[in-house]
This record gives structure tokens, C-alpha cells and sequence, in this order.
């Protein structure tokens, strides 16, 4: 075989693998006009070469994201270095359909395209590449990884019953909302509260009507409180809430509104009323207290003092003065 056979064999070789590579190859040259255009191309788009070559890219597609993908081939056309794009700045570039069975829940076809510069034989970039990865099968898996990793991480801080944060999360976040006001200077205000006689609801209308019980209390909270509020189960029949920017005065309206409400729910459980109250305990933070647990002990402190002076009513927190 001649040197010049040999070439020529090559180059047809490197045609056929460019045309049945399962990678998307475009080539354009500065006027986004397109010259090559493999078969994934034409299986994906339904265009056959001979319909998109000499076609302007961004005629041919009017969906693709043009002053993005612009910028970025300007840019491999400038610097002669090659460019990226990953399907999580931009999933879908072409819009190509998804036909994988087992990622078939997904509509359009996740890619990852590569932008690299053609160099004439005097050095100059006349056209460029494009490679298009079809990603699709990574994309899906790790989307669903994340999605179940975010479902985990609301279910280990949330407490079942009540669906408030349950006591270890709602502890961190107090700790964190302590450090906060270390560095600011918004007031914020702690509040506990407890139900009331609690034992005797259980006692009189079993452990299943408590729940119930509980649940309502969380409901009830809930309505009561602002978006910014951190809301947790603390103990069984205990509940701790966060009030940010809230010094103790707005707090203790914050107190009487939930505990009016309690009050006036009256729960029909089972067919039976079942009647009960809240006591509640607030302290304001501040430059008095030391910590983060600190300030739970002198809101369980205001909480003893509603317990101890009758129930089903608020107290403030107030340091001692001295005599
Ligand atoms: P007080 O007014 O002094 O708070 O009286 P109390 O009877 O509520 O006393 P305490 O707060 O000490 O009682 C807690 C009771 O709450 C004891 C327990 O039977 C009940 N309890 C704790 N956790 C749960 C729970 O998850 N479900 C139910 N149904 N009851 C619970
Ligand atoms: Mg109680
Ligand atoms: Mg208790």
C-alpha cells in the first residue's frame, strides 16, 4: 500500500469512528456556521447533516441558551484554550429528548459539553468544537442521592408526633442562636412551655388521647408563631421556641397569644372534651448570661415560677439584684 493510500484509509477510518461515537461532535466555524455533525447529533435532533451544515447553529436551534454558549465559544475562538460546561450549570443545552429506560422518569437529556479550539496549520483558530456528553444516567442518580440525603436530614431533626425539630436539633440551633447574639446586638427571647397536669390527661384518657394531645399543642404553635421562630419537642409534654430579634416584652405577648389559644381549644378526642392549659417561662438574652445552657435554666426557672403560682399563665425571667 502507498504512503497516500494509507493516509486516505485514515482518514475514512476517522470519519466512520466520528460519525458512530456516542458523543455529540459539531464543528462551527466563527460564524457559528455548522461543518461537521455526527450521527448522535442527527439521532437526537432529527436533523440530518445535510440539513444543519451551513446552517447557523443558533437558527437551527432558537431554544439554545445563545448569549451564554456565545460568550463561551467567543471566549475558546479568543484564548485558544478549551472551555466546559457541566449539566449542573446548565442541564440541558440542546434540547434533546431522553430516551434511557432506566432514567425514563426524565423528560430531556442531561449534558456535559466541551468547547476546543481547531488550529489551522499557521496557528490560527478558524473553528471550533463542540463534544456533547449525554450525562443523563450520573445527573439522575446523583439528583436522587440529594434528594434522598435532604429527606434524610429533615427526618434525624424532626421530632414524629409534632413535626417541630425534635430536642437535639432545637438544642443546636440554641446553641447557635447564643453565639449569634454574641456577635449582634437584636435582642432574642427563649420561651418554654409545658402542659399542664399532663400526667392526669394521660391517667384519665390513656397515653393514645395524650398524643393526640401533643399533637394538637405542635399544630397550635405553629399557627401561632412566625416563620423565623425555631420551634422544638424539648421533653415529652415540653416544647422550647426561639423568638429572634424579639426582646422579652413582645415575648410575653407572643406567651399569652399561644396560651389564649391552647386554652380555647378544648379538643373533642374520642367523642370526649378534653380540656387543658399551658404554663410558660421566658427569658430575654443577655449580657448576663453566659451560655447557651445558662439561658434554658433561667427560662426552666420562669417556667417553674407560672407552675408554682397557679398554672396555665406566664412568667418572666428576672435576675436576681443584689440586696
Ligand atoms: P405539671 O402541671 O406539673 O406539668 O404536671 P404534669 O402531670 O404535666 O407533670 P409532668 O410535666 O412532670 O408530667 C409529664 C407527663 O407527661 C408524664 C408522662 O406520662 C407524660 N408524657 C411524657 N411524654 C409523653 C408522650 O409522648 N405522650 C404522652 N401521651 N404522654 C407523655
Ligand atoms: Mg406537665
Ligand atoms: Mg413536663
Amino acid at each position: 500500500m502507498s504512503q497516500h493510500q494509507n493516509e486516505m484509509n485514515e482518514f475514512h477510518w476517522m470519519l466512520d469512528m466520528i460519525q458512530t461515537i456516542d458523543v455529540g461532535l459539531v464543528v462551527l466555524d466563527k460564524d457559528y456556521q455548522v461543518q461537521v455533525w455526527n450521527n448522535f447529533m442527527e439521532t437526537h435532533s432529527g436533523l440530518r447533516p445535510d440539513q444543519a451544515q451551513g446552517k447557523k447553529l443558533f437558527s437551527l436551534f432558537p431554544q439554545l441558551p445563545e448569549d451564554w454558549l456565545r460568550h463561551k465559544i467567543d471566549s475558546v475562538f479568543f484564548l485558544k484554550n478549551r472551555a466546559f460546561t457541566t449539566w449542573e450549570q446548565r442541564p440541558h443545552v440542546f434540547p434533546f429528548k431522553n430516551y434511557r429506560p432506566i432514567t425514563g422518569t426524565v423528560d430531556f437529556m442531561y449534558q456535559n459539553i466541551t468547547i476546543i479550539p481547531l488550529t489551522s496549520l499557521t496557528g490560527i483558530v478558524t473553528h471550533i468544537s463542540l463534544i456533547i456528553y449525554d450525562v443523563t444516567d450520573n445527573a439522575v442518580n446523583k439528583l436522587e442521592a440529594q434528594k434522598v440525603n435532604e429527606e434524610l436530614k429533615i427526618l434525624s431533626r424532626t421530632d414524629k408526633l409534632t413535626q417541630l425539630y425534635n430536642r437535639g436539633y432545637w438544642q443546636d440551633r440554641l446553641e447557635q442562636e447564643f453565639n449569634r447574639f454574641v456577635r449582634n446586638t437584636a435582642p432574642s427571647s427563649l420561651v418554654m412551655f409545658d402542659i399542664d397536669h399532663f400526667k392526669q390527661v394521660n391517667d384519665t384518657y390513656g397515653h393514645p388521647a395524650g398524643d393526640k394531645i401533643i399533637t394538637l399543642v405542635g399544630d397550635t404553635l405553629r399557627k401561632v408563631m412566625r416563620k423565623t421562630d425555631i420551634a422544638g419537642r424539648y421533653g415529652g409534654e415540653e416544647f422550647g421556641v426561639i423568638l429572634t430579634d424579639t426582646d422579652s416584652e413582645h415575648a410575653k405577648i407572643f406567651c399569652e397569644r399561644l396560651r389564649t389559644a391552647i386554652e380555647a381549644l378544648k379538643p373533642v378526642v374520642d367523642g370526649v372534651e378534653i380540656p387543658f392549659t399551658v404554663s410558660l417561662g421566658v427569658a430575654e438574652l443577655d449580657d448576663q448570661t453566659a451560655s447557651a445552657k445558662d439561658w434554658l435554666a433561667n427560662t426552666d426557672q420562669a417556667l417553674y415560677q407560672s407552675k408554682h403560682n397557679g398554672r396555665n399563665q406566664t412568667s418572666l425571667f428576672a435576675h436576681k439584684t443584689p440586696d
